[in-house]
C-alpha cells in the first residue's frame, strides 16, 4: 500500500498549493437519508431564532447584552454555571458519540457540512454540472459561458451567505430587534449593516473558497479524532480484507474469476475517491480528513451492485469488525463516558428546576459606614439588583427583614415592578434598633415579596458601632 498519503493532506498538492476538490455528485441510500436530516436541521437552524416559547426566543446568544435563551429558558450571567455545565454536557456527549460512532456528528449534523454539502455544493452542481463538467469549466478560458456561470454562482452564493448572516444576527441580537432594524431600513442602523456585511463576507469565504479546509485545518473537533477513536469505534471504513484479498485490488474484467486469482472485491475504479468532498482515498484507512459523509459508501455500493458483488465493501464498521469480525460492544471507556454524562445531565436538570425565577442581590453601598439616628437606631444604605428571569412581570415587589426586627425603606416608593426578563435596581435603607443587633457585622436575612408571597430570600451584612454591642 502506498503510504505517501500520510505525508500530506489530500487538498494540498506537491508544490504546497491548494488542490481544488471537484467531488462527484453523490447519490444513493445514505445521501437520501442525509438530505432529509439536513432539511430538518436547516429548518431548525433558520426557525429557532424566530420561534418563541412563553414569549422567549427559542435560541438566543446575545453575548453583547449577556442574555441567553436555550430552548426557551432565559439564562443570565448569574446562571453562568448552568451554561458551563450544559457546554460540558455537549462536549462529553459529542466525545461519547465519537468514541462509539466516529465522526458521525461531522457527516450528519455539523452546520459546516450541512451548508457546504447540502446547500452550496448542490447549487454548484445545478449551475456548473457534475465533476467532469466542473473540471472542464475550471480549465476553460473566460468565455461567455464561464462568465455567466461564475457570476450566477457568486451571486447566489452571496445571497445565501447574506441570509445566513441575517439568521446568525438574529441569534446574536434577537429576532425582534433584527426585524425592527430591517423595517427601519439599513441606513438607520449603519453599524449593524456593517457587521452583517462582515458576517456575509466570512460565510461567503468559508463556503465559496475555504470549504473542506475548515474540517481539515481549522476545526478543533476534527483534530481531536486521533485521541478519541480506537479500534472499536465505528467509522466509515473500507473493508481491506475483502477489498484486497490475497493478491490485492484489480481492475474489473468481465468473466474473470477474481476469487480464483486471489484478487479482492475492489475493482480500483476510483469512484470512492472521486466522490469524496475532502479529496481522500478511504482505502488508505481512517484519515483525519474524513468527515464520515458516507458519499463513498453510496458510490461503492452502486459499483458493487453493477458488478454483482455484495454491497458494503465500504461501510460503517470498526477496525475490529473488519479484522476480527467483532460485533459492536459497550466498552469500559464508553461506559465511563455514559456514566459521567448521566450524572451531569441529572445535576443540570436538578439545577434548572432549583433555579429561582428572581435573582436578588443586596449589597452595602461601597465606602459608606452606618448612620446613627435618633432613638438608638442604626441605619445602613444598600443597593439592590433584582433580575426577573421569567417572561412575566413581577408586580408589587417589596422587601422585609426576616432575621431582625427593623425596617427597610426604599428611596422613592414602597413597592415596584420588575418587568419580565429585566433588571430592577435601586437604593434602600435598613434601620435596626441597636438593642436588636448581636454584633458589629450582623448577617441579615431579607425576604423579597411580591404582594404577600415570599419569592426569594437573600442576605446582607449590617454594620454597627462596636461600642454599642
Ligand atoms: S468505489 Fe469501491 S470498488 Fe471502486 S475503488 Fe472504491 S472501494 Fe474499490
Ligand atoms: S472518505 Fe468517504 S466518508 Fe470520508 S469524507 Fe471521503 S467520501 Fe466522505
Amino acid at each position: 500500500m502506498e503510504e505517501n498519503f500520510r505525508d500530506s493532506i489530500g487538498t494540498i498538492n506537491e508544490e504546497g498549493k491548494r488542490a481544488w476538490v471537484f467531488p462527484k455528485k453523490p447519490s444513493g441510500r445514505y445521501y437520501e437519508y442525509r438530505k432529509w436530516v439536513s432539511y430538518g436541521l436547516l429548518i431548525f437552524l433558520f426557525a429557532s431564532p424566530f420561534f418563541k416559547i412563553n414569549g422567549n426566543q427559542f435560541l438566543m446568544f446575545n453575548v453583547l447584552e449577556r442574555r441567553f435563551n436555550i430552548f426557551g429558558f432565559p439564562f443570565w450571567p448569574q446562571d453562568f454555571h448552568l451554561f458551563v455545565i450544559s457546554m460540558i454536557i455537549g462536549v462529553i456527549f459529542i466525545a461519547l458519540f465519537t468514541v462509539a460512532f466516529g465522526r458521525i456528528f461531522c457527516g450528519w449534523m455539523c452546520p459546516q457540512t450541512i451548508f457546504m454539502e447540502m446547500v452550496f455544493r448542490r447549487i454548484e452542481y445545478w449551475i456548473d454540472g457534475d465533476r467532469g463538467a466542473q473540471i472542464r469549466l475550471d480549465k476553460q478560458s473566460w468565455n461567455a459561458e464561464k462568465i455567466r456561470k461564475r457570476l450566477l454562482k457568486w451571486f447566489v452564493f452571496f445571497v445565501i451567505s447574506f441570509l445566513i448572516a441575517n439568521v446568525f444576527l438574529a441569534y446574536l441580537i434577537g429576532s425582534d430587534r433584527l426585524i425592527q432594524y430591517v423595517s427601519d431600513g439599513p441606513l438607520a442602523h449603519m453599524s449593524t449593516l456593517v457587521s452583517l456585511l462582515i458576517f456575509t463576507a466570512v460565510f461567503y469565504f468559508v463556503f465559496a473558497w475555504f470549504r473542506e479546509q475548515v474540517c481539515i485545518i481549522a476545526c478543533p473537533y476534527g483534530r481531536m479524532q486521533g485521541v478519541l477513536l480506537d479500534n472499536k469505534s465505528i467509522v466509515v471504513a473500507y473493508d481491506h480484507k475483502r477489498g484486497e484479498g490475497e493478491n490485492g485490488r484489480k481492475k474489473f474484467r468481465k468473466n474473470e474469476d477474481r476469487q480464483a486469482l486471489g484478487h479482492g472485491d475492489c475493482i480500483d475504479c476510483f469512484q470512492c475517491v472521486n466522490v469524496c468532498p475532502t479529496g481522500i482515498d478511504i482505502r488508505n484507512g481512517t484519515q483525519l480528513e474524513c468527515v464520515n459523509c458516507t458519499a463513498c459508501i453510496d458510490e461503492c455500493d452502486t459499483i458493487m451492485e453493477k458488478i454483482n458483488l455484495p454491497k458494503g465493501l465500504i461501510r460503517y464498521a470498526s477496525e475490529d469488525n473488519i479484522e476480527k469480525k467483532a460485533k459492536f460492544t459497550f466498552t469500559p471507556r464508553l461506559k465511563g463516558y455514559a456514566a459521567v454524562l448521566t450524572i451531569l445531565i441529572g445535576v443540570f436538570i436538578g439545577m434548572l428546576f432549583l433555579r429561582n425565577d428572581l435573582e436578588a442581590n443586596i449589597l452595602r453601598l461601597p465606602g459608606q459606614l452606618y448612620e446613627h439616628k435618633e432613638g438608638n437606631i442604626i441605619s445602613n444604605v444598600y443597593t439592590y439588583k433584582l433580575i426577573n428571569k421569567t417572561s412575566r412581570n413581577i408586580d408589587n415587589v417589596s422587601f422585609k427583614l426576616l432575621s431582625h426586627k427593623g425596617q427597610i425603606n426604599l428611596v422613592s416608593f414602597d413597592s415596584f415592578q420588575v418587568p419580565a426578563q429585566e433588571l430592577a435596581e435601586g437604593t434602600l435603607f435598613i434601620e435596626i434598633n441597636n438593642s436588636a443587633l448581636s454584633g458589629d457585622k450582623d448577617k441579615l436575612k431579607i425576604g423579597v415579596y411580591s404582594g404577600d408571597d415570599l419569592i426569594e430570600t437573600t442576605s446582607a451584612r449590617f454594620l454597627a458601632p462596636r461600642s454599642y454591642n
